[in-house]
């Protein structure tokens, strides 16, 4: 039987890589949920949706949220999916600093996790799927047969993020990145609207000494359990 797993947990914390291994190796579907959110943040960034001062135009983004069609397609070079905003792979600009300082505030708006949250639940029902995020195991899908909470410590996640734009050949800062984890960490926790929480039944998993190997043997273990 195919079941539904959920990896939720701070940011840059690996769960993608997690879910995305884990995901070829059993034959599931993996879904990056942050993919998403960033997806709406990249748009309304370049529909100057955003105010000088920081602040969203709510009531412009919330009508235009129908003109937002993000999908996902497997690239055969890496063999994980790009993320597609309106048909153009997205999958680089997502990643960028500008959009990971813009979207926490993006995804704690109501309208926007209502759009979202849907469309992840009709992506996944009952088709063998891995899906990571914040709220995968708390309300995307509370009745997920396995769910993971992973944690590390705010300096080694900003260092893998920074280790990982390099790799890309993108822009990084160290500071910059390990101050927009903590402020990440902060908003995505603090929110009204389904914060960042452990479900009561997932398994934590602390990764912070743990090599990239050792990560995906303890959670295929947890897959065969
Ligand atoms: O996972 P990633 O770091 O790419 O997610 C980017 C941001 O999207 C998070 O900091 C969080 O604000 C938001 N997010 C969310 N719920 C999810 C996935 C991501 O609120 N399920």
């Amino acid at each position: 039987k195919k079941i539904t797993i959920a990896i939720d947990g701070f940011s840059s914390c690996g769960k993608s890589t997690m879910a995305k291994d884990l995901a070829k190796e059993i034959g599931y579907i993996y879904v990056d949920t942050g993919a998403m959110y960033r997806s709406v943040t990249l748009y309304a960034l370049r529909h100057n949706l955003f105010n000088a001062d920081g602040s969203i135009r709510e009531e412009e983004l919330k009508t235009q949220m129908k003109n937002i069609d993000i999908s996902f397609q497997l690239n055969k070079t890496t063999g994980r999916p790009d993320t597609f905003l309106n048909g153009e792979n997205v999958e680089k600009d997502i990643r960028s600093m500008e959009v990971s300082s813009h979207v926490s505030p993006i995804a704690a708006l109501p309208f926007v996790r209502t759009a979202l949250v849907a469309q992840q639940q009709r992506m996944g029902a009952g088709k063998g799927i891995v899906m990571d995020g914040r709220d995968i195991g708390t309300v995307v899908f509370p009745d997920a047969e396995l769910k993971i909470f992973v944690t590390a410590s705010a300096e080694v996640r900003a260092q893998r993020r920074y280790d990982e734009l390099k790799a890309k050949g993108m822009e990084a800062n160290f500071n910059d990145i390990l101050k927009n984890v903590e402020e990440r960490d902060y908003i995505d926790s603090h929110r009204a609207t389904s914060p960042l929480r452990k479900a009561p039944d997932a398994i934590e998993l602390d990764n912070s000494n743990l090599t990239i190997a050792q990560q995906q043997q303890w959670l295929y273990e947890q897959y065969r359990k």
